[in-house]
C-alpha cells in the first residue's frame, strides 16, 4: 500500500481548524509568518458555489492590514477559479500539480520568501499538506467546506488520506483528537 511508503512527518499539520475564518492571523504574524498560500477548492470555496462572499472580502482585508502576503495555489485550471482570485485581487498559480514541488516553488518565488516564512492552508492531506511539507513549509489543515460535491479523484485521495490520518493520529494523540472533531473526512 502506498500509505506505508510515505513518511509520516510530511503529514503533520501545525494546526487543524474548522474553517479559514478560524485561523488566528495575528498569532501567525507574531510568529514570523509573512505569507499564506491558500488552496482554493473546499478551502476557500466549495465546488458548487464559486462566488465571493462577504467573509472572503473581510478575510483578505484583514490579511492585507496585517501585511501578510497571499497567493492561491490550486490544481484546478478552470476560469471560475481564476475569476474568484481576481475578484479578491490575489495572485493565483493554477494547474499546480500538488503535491509536486514545482507549484510551491513557484509560489515562494513569487512571494520572494523562504519556506519557513510561509504557511500553506488547505483541506487535503495528500495534495496540500504533503506538497508543502516536502518543500519545508508548515501547514494548517481546514475542514473541507462541502464534501458532497467533491470530484471522483478527490474521493480516491480521501481514502489514502484516511490511512495517513490514522497513522499520524497514532503518533500524535492531540492531532487524532483534532482530526476526529474537526477534520472527520
Ligand atoms: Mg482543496
Amino acid at each position: 500500500m502506498i500509505s506505508r511508503l510515505l513518511p509520516i512527518d510530511k503529514f503533520v499539520p501545525q494546526a487543524v481548524v474548522d474553517s479559514v475564518q478560524s485561523i488566528d492571523l495575528k498569532a501567525l504574524k507574531e510568529s514570523g509568518v509573512k505569507a499564506l498560500i491558500f488552496d482554493v477548492d473546499n478551502t476557500l470555496i466549495p465546488y458548487d458555489d464559486r462566488s465571493v462572499k462577504p467573509w472572503h472580502t473581510t478575510l483578505f482585508e484583514s490579511l492585507k492590514a496585517l501585511e501578510l502576503q497571499t497567493i492561491m495555489l490550486t490544481n484546478n485550471h478552470h476560469k471560475d477559479v481564476s475569476n474568484f482570485a481576481e475578484k479578491l485581487a490575489t495572485p493565483i498559480i493554477m494547474a499546480a500539480n500538488k503535491p509536486l514541488k514545482t507549484g510551491y516553488k513557484k509560489a515562494l518565488k513569487a512571494l520572494q520568501l523562504a519556506p519557513s516564512e510561509v504557511i500553506m492552508v488547505g483541506d487535503q492531506f495528500m495534495t496540500d499538506l504533503y506538497g508543502a511539507s516536502r518543500v519545508g513549509m508548515a501547514t494548517i489543515l481546514v475542514r473541507p467546506i462541502r464534501r458532497k460535491s467533491e470530484k471522483w479523484y478527490t474521493k480516491i485521495l480521501r481514502r489514502l488520506e484516511r490511512r495517513m490520518k490514522s497513522k499520524v493520529g497514532r503518533q500524535y494523540p492531540a492531532l487524532k483528537k483534532a482530526f476526529d472533531e474537526i477534520h472527520d473526512v
